[in-house]
């Protein structure tokens, strides 16, 4: 596949500055095939895979010919969502940052026209818009396109997917005829194919096969897992493999909300997006998965698309996707820069065949793995915890305690014994046998860790060997079955797979005692508190410590900083059927 540098693309310094500026050091294939002919005026159809530069194949063309001194709208760029047009908005105004004059601006539902309207107002040359606004824009007549010199269709068979058609066919009616359009589709559907026909005029027809280099580096496997044990063998892979960033796919709205609360609740740092979430919050959480203020990003097709991430470490398929080209589309968000990425695909029942059809269908390099069993995720963590001791050690990153040593030492322990008896509590073991079924008011352990049994907590921050789940059932008899989707994995390959219990012993330092009126009645376990505080509040489901589920009320240990705000948010809430009227507990119970 050939590529340029870009000084042999024709192209104006203040472009060649700006790529520069940007670190591309050549032209993408499809940049260089694509810039040369768009630059002469000509139509052209791009295709090539996710991923391949295409923004800045139609941006730059557009931006060299749209002319600084008319300040109207002369280059409409149409992509399917409102992540997308800010991303390629994002990209056009960096490849444009030499260029004096020339100004563009995203437009798109859900913010508001008024602030829209001022921008267009302004006089820009480039609008890049999903089409519904665009056409609402039309309409109300803030935006004027009788001096459009060109219309660049992003993603058009996205757009069509998502009912954009008839829009799309509007607004291609009501510019200009003399405009050029540039067409970008990963793929040729009949309907694309109409489209072109009848708005393209002798468009260049410019396709770039993905080749192996060209595509993804994708290391790609499946596991044939029981529907109701997907998310134990989810977070025994995440464990396993220590991943810290990625996607986790699910087919509908409310597995993405059953799985984020669920993964919340054994202390994985989450966030979701799907259709029914405001646009608002999907820009807020898409922005902090950008920045990795969270590990896993759990989601549907349709809210995943656009949203431009690399370097994902892994995209889990929770469920198998729709078709091979969705499955080509998920994927692709891992492996970017080189790099080796990972994709897991869970496969249940009869879905085998479909996955076997897709294999054959798209020739996908895809190979059979097996769920890590409860020795090996431990082992994983024994080895990562094992290598902190060793780095602390080596880097002399600790304090001396040599008084509390000496004490012990004079009192005839062995120093390999003093040694075994700190990991222990550090992995989140009870202090002394007993202490587990210790009434209330027996002493708390010693603060020397960070809380023992502390669910993983906001991304990079907990340390890598606590992760244990947080329980799934109450700590004492009576108590709820752990919900069918929890996964408490007695299936095959998922056995022996005890519960960690939590039981408040006594308060830990810097925690807050909450009274939640739920309890046992209500067949709430600890798993359906945490969820909800962390689902609610969106704070890490670290904030959470012991947990006491008691017949008509639960006591709930938080971070102190975070209590008040937790109390405010969860104040009026549902939660199996009660409306919850949380309060901070006194000492020894409620209120
Ligand atoms: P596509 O639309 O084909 O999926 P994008 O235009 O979104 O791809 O580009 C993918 C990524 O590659 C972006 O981060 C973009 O900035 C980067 N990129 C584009 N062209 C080049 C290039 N010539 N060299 C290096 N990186 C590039
Ligand atoms: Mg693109």
């Amino acid at each position: 596949m050939e590529k340029k540098p870009f000084d042999q693309l024709g192209l104006s310094p203040d472009i060649l500055k700006a790529v520069e500026k940007m670190g591309f050091e050549e032209a993408s294939p499809i940049q260089t095939a694509v810039i040369p002919v768009a630059l002469t005026g000509k139509d052209v159809i791009g295709m090539s895979s996710t991923g391949s530069g295409k923004t800045a194949a139609f941006a730059i063309p557009a931006i060299e010919r749209a002319d600084p001194k008319t300040r109207a709208v002369q280059v409409l760029i149409l992509c399917p969502t409102r992540e997308l047009a800010v991303q390629v908005a994002e990209e056009t105004g960096k490849l444009a940052f030499f260029k004096r004059g020339i100004a563009g601006v995203p437009i798109y539902g859900g913010q508001s026209y008024e602030r829209q309207f001022r921008a267009l107002h302004q006089g820009v040359q480039i609008v890049i818009g999903t089409p519904g606004r665009v056409m609402d824009h039309m309409e109300r007549g803030t935006l004027k396109l009788d001096a459009l010199k060109i219309i660049i269709l992003d993603e058009a068979d996205r757009m069509l997917d998502m009912g954009f058609r008839e829009d799309i066919e509007k607004i291609l009616t009501s510019v200009p005829e003399t405009r050029q359009m540039l067409f970008f589709s990963a793929t040729m559907p009949r309907a694309i194919q109409d489209l072109i026909g009848r708005y393209a005029k002798d468009p260049a027809w410019i396709k770039i096969e993905s080749v192996a280099q060209n595509r993804p580096q994708v290391e790609q496997t499946y596991f044939e897992v029981d529907r109701r044990s997907k998310i134990e063998a989810l977070t025994r892979l995440i464990d396993v493999n220590d991943f810290r960033y990625g996607i986790i796919f699910c087919s509908t709205k409310i597995m993405v909300d059953e799985l984020d609360e669920h993964l919340h609740a054994r202390g994985y740092a989450t966030d979701r997006l799907h259709g029914d979430i405001s646009q608002s919050q999907r820009d807020r959480v898409m922005a902090k998965f950008r920045e990795r203020k969270f590990e896993f990003l759990v989601a549907t097709d349709v809210a995943a698309r656009g949203l431009d991430v690399d370097d994902l470490e892994v995209v889990f398929n929770f469920d198998l996707p729709n078709d091979a080209e969705d499955y080509t589309h998920r994927i692709g968000r891992t492996g970017r820069a080189g790099r080796t990425g990972q994709a897991f695909t869970f496969v249940s029942g009869q879905e085998i065949y479909k996955l076997q059809s897709m294999v054959r269908w798209a020739r996908l390099d895809i190979r059979r793995g097996r769920i890590p069993s409860l020795d090996e995720v431990e082992e994983a963590r024994t080895n990562v915890f094992f290598e902190k001791i060793r780095a602390t050690l080596e880097e002399k990153r600790f304090r001396p305690h040599d008084h509390m040593i000496d004490r012990l030492l004079d009192q005839g322990y062995a120093s390999t014994d003093i040694c075994s008896a700190l990991i222990h509590l550090l992995q989140g073991g009870a202090p002394g046998l007993s202490a587990a079924t210790a009434p209330a008011a027996a002493p708390a352990p010693a603060p020397v860790a960070p809380p023992p049994a502390a669910p993983r907590a906001g991304a990079k921050a907990a340390p890598a060997w606590v992760k244990p789940r947080l329980a799934a059932k109450a700590h004492d008899d009576g108590a709820a079955p752990a919900a069918d989707v929890a996964g408490s994995a007695s299936e095959e390959g998922l056995a022996g797979d005890e519960p960690v219990v939590r039981t408040r012993t006594g308060r830990e330092p810097g925690k807050a005692t909450l009274f939640f009126n739920v309890g046992r009645k209500e067949l709430v376990t600890p798993a359906d508190l945490v969820g909800k505080i962390a689902g609610v509040t969106r704070l890490p489901a670290g904030v959470v410590g012991a947990i006491d589920i008691h017949q008509r009320h639960a006591l709930v240990d938080v971070d102190e900083h975070e209590a008040d705000f937790i109390l405010k948010k969860l104040a009026g809430i549902r939660l199996k059927g009660v409306t919850l009227a949380p309060a901070r507990a006194t000492d020894g119970g409620p209120r």
